[in-house]
């Protein structure tokens, strides 16, 4: 199984000079079983980029691919009006996220293609999209290959993901906001001894004071979290558009001093969980 960065920054999309190195793109995660099975965790404006490769690698046609939202706040589905393979007849999308009593994904989606905002409805994409709304459950998409859904602590709710193939796992867990103080067992429990720890650290514990109740976590609880549950290697995800590359660099050094496997995710970094 592969993991692919398209999209590692939390918020807004940040295009900076200082920024480039580790990229300016909001959150999106593809993860590659054997099989190619298509899964895409969250669609921030990394998607695009996604969506555009599949195009120019001809694999764009007649497929069905598995879109998990974590949550819908803007940095995690603004980039989805501008995914191409959704643009093409005979695809169909499994958009998954959480159900809720007060709303509808499926309404949430297309609210943000209304037309104040965009010029193009959801309905006029040309794909078929399915809206399939999680309860903290295991679904298998094929034989063998699992995602569970767990909730976790962030303003309006947040998902986290756990995929399961061939003995390999990768975790996905960002938006939330924890110190080691406020840790909900269940994440470490969740996140236990996967190959793969992908988590918000977007703030320092400096910034965190003025920040508190925005749902975010540090690079150190992030560092303290990963060695808690024996994650093999933890990738500090969802940056804030504040931080430079440099500041950034400065970040993973000091969580790596808690726990040495830790390394930022940056925009198109693949990795290969067999090698880890
Ligand atoms: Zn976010
Ligand atoms: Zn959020």
């Amino acid at each position: 199984m592969k993991v692919r960065f398209w999209g590692v920054r939390g918020s807004i999309p940040t295009p900076w000079k200082e920024a480039m190195d580790v990229g300016g793109n909001t959150s999106c995660v593809q993860v590659i079983p054997s099989t190619d099975t298509l899964i895409i965790l969250d669609a921030g404006t990394g998607i695009r980029l996604l969506g555009n490769e599949m195009v120019r690698n001809k694999r764009a046609q007649n497929l069905t691919g598995h879109v998990f939202l974590s949550h819908t706040h803007w940095d995690h589905i603004q980039g989805f009006p501008f995914f191409s393979p959704a643009f093409i007849a005979n695809n169909h999308f499994k958009v998954y996220g959480a159900s809720k009593a007060e709303e509808r994904l499926e309404d949430v989606l297309k609210g943000q293609m209304n037309y104040q905002y965009f010029p193009v409805q959801l309905d006029q994409m040309g794909a078929r999209i399915d809206f399939i709304e999680l309860q903290e459950e295991t679904i298998e998409l094929e034989p063998g290959l699992r995602i569970s859904s767990c909730a976790f602590n962030h303003p309006g709710g947040v998902y986290g993901f756990r995929i399961e193939h061939e003995g390999h796992s990768v975790v996905y867990a960002t938006d939330m906001e924890y110190t080691l103080e406020s840790l909900d067992p269940r994440l470490v429990e969740f996140a236990k001894g996967c190959d793969l720890f992908i988590y918000d650290s977007q703030y320092t514990p400096d910034e965190l004071q003025s920040k508190t109740g925005w749902g975010h976590s540090t690079h150190t609880a992030a560092a303290q979290i990963a060695a808690m549950a024996g994650v093999k290697r933890l990738m500090l995800y969802h940056h804030d558009p504040l931080h430079s590359d440099q500041m950034l660099i400065q970040m993973e050094s000091e969580a790596q001093a808690i726990f040495p496997e830790s390394h930022l995710a940056r925009e198109s970094l693949e990795i290969d969980l067999s090698t880890l």
